[in-house]
């Protein structure tokens, strides 16, 4: 590859930015400059974030994806290789960059164009309308995920750029529906089951600190837990509330629930998690929850480390599967005795458990027969772990220590549901390795005045070139 090694001033110059642009990186690492492909990357995004690429009525995802498609061809993708598929009010995206040698399995860099809804009256600025503010990328998919895939294509169009012929065929793929349906995701894993590795570019991440802005840590995901929502449901003949009878719906639902609620999962770890924990135990501040991790990593049985773990919100969920009740509904007069009482027990399963195993466990908790259990969940199948692969860990290593030296790596089990999801569950290794940095509290993915600091611009190119080419030559 042709490393462009024009000084950052000029780079700058070559650059057609309405915006300060890049902050200095807070690291000593010496950063390769690629002016086109990082003005490329902010123009896209803020193009990108344009279109209100939003499910229901107006939804415009099929516009983002004529605008990558776009991009793709202008920077030298075959229009051939590109293809756009609609399904129901939205669309997907596939583009394929053919490697030399056809007995390569694909890598894959998966994303997604749709975003969640934002309302203009809630938020200080236009969602839509992309700006840059003091070193911040501003609107709605600035964080999830319009910049990350700007990032993506900005990158893989600067490996065309300087020549580079992977062996192994690249795909990049966007699907149209993550944040809802997933109908687009699913088709996407199914006609890409053939792929050797995904590198899920919405998922992982790095955190800044939040004092000196310094990068933290960065975490890439491997797993993710499984949602699953069931439905408990009482039913009884009821009647007058003046003459009760010894059995009511709404008593037998909530004697149940309270049983669940006692209910614990048996505490596990993986290869994944007991990495994760031990890595993090490292950079745990508070010396109790630092040995917790480590007694739990050693031994899952650890009641000690279980119930320091347990009692910690942001880590009761990377011990064990985990269910709630987040929903009942019962009755239908004030003088009546109930006929129905209905309950939801929402559950993020572990992986290698199958939904169908947890639920018997929560309806013998129960102990009731007369409380039916049913599967409702939507949008959401069971996916196995991905394997630690050390060809990923030491591609993916090597490409963040080459901006940001030093950083700790943590592989990490998302709560779950990503695209990833799909293809796991197809058997196709999938990886959350997003190189975008930012400040936990700055994190408003989804949420109002969603912004990401430009200063990603500049590593996160460098990052995706390190990481694509050891990939896939
Ligand atoms: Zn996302």
């Amino acid at each position: 590859m042709v490393k462009n090694t024009l000084a950052l001033g000029a780079a700058l110059a070559a650059m057609t930015l309405a915006a300060p642009a890049f902050a200095k990186p807070s690291t000593s690492a010496k950063l390769t400059v690629h002016p086109v492909a990082e003005a490329q990357a902010l123009d896209l995004a803020q193009k990108a974030i344009a279109i209100r690429s939003v499910a229901g009525p107006g939804n415009k995802t099929g516009d983002v994806a004529a605008l990558f498609r776009d991009s793709l061809v202008a920077g030298g993708f075959d229009p051939a290789e590109i293809s756009i598929t609609p399904l129901g009010d939205t669309a997907y995206l596939i583009a394929t960059w053919r490697g030399s040698d056809p007995a390569l399995k694909p890598l894959v860099l998966s994303g997604h164009m749709d975003v969640v809804e934002a309302k203009r009256e809630d938020w200080q600025r236009d969602p839509f309308v992309p700006m840059i503010e003091d070193g911040y990328l501003y609107g709605r998919g600035a964080t999830d995920m319009k910049f990350d895939g700007a990032l993506a294509i900005a990158a893989l169009l600067e490996l065309k750029r300087e020549g580079f012929r992977p062996r192994r065929s690249i795909v990049i793929e966007f699907s149209g529906d993550e944040e809802t349906t997933m109908r687009t995701s699913r088709a996407i894993a199914e006609k890409l089951s053939n792929a050797e590795l995904v590198l899920n570019i919405d998922g992982g991440g790095g955190s800044f600190d939040e004092k000196s802005g310094k990068p933290r840590q960065f975490t890439w995901q491997g797993a993710e837990k499984t949602y699953a929502d069931f439905e408990l449901t009482v039913t009884n003949p009821g009647g007058h509330s003046s003459m009760p009878r010894p059995v009511n719906a709404i008593n037998q639902l909530a004697a149940a629930l309270l049983k669940i609620g006692q209910h614990h999962f048996t505490p596990e770890v993986s290869p994944l998690t007991r990495e994760y924990f031990e890595r993090s135990a490292k950079l745990e501040t508070d010396p109790a929850r630092a040995s917790a991790m480590r007694a739990f990593a050693a031994n899952p049985a650890d009641g000690a480390a279980v119930a320091t773990l347990s009692a910690d919100p942001a880590m009761i969920g990377k011990i064990g599967t985990t269910c709630v009740v987040t929903m009942i509904n019962g009755g239908h007069a004030l003088n009546a005795l109930p006929q129905r009482a209905t309950a939801n027990i929402n559950c993020r399963i572990f992986p290698g458990h199958a939904p169908a195993a947890i639920m018997a466990e929560l309806e013998q908790a129960a102990g009731d027969p007369a409380v039916k259990f049913r599967d409702v969940t939507e949008g959401s199948v069971a996916s196995p772990a991905s394997p630690m692969r050390p060809d990923f860990t030491a591609a993916l290593e090597k490409a963040i220590h080459s901006v940001y030296p030093g950083v700790p790596v943590i592989p990490a089990m998302a709560s779950g549901a990503s695209d990833s999801m799909w293809f796991r569950s197809v058997g196709v290794p999938s990886y959350g390795a997003s190189p975008v940095f930012i400040k936990d509290s700055e994190d408003f993915s989804h949420g109002l005045n969603e912004r990401t600091p430009v200063s990603n611009v500049r590593p996160a190119i460098d990052y995706y070139l390190s990481l694509v080419m050891d990939l896939s030559r």
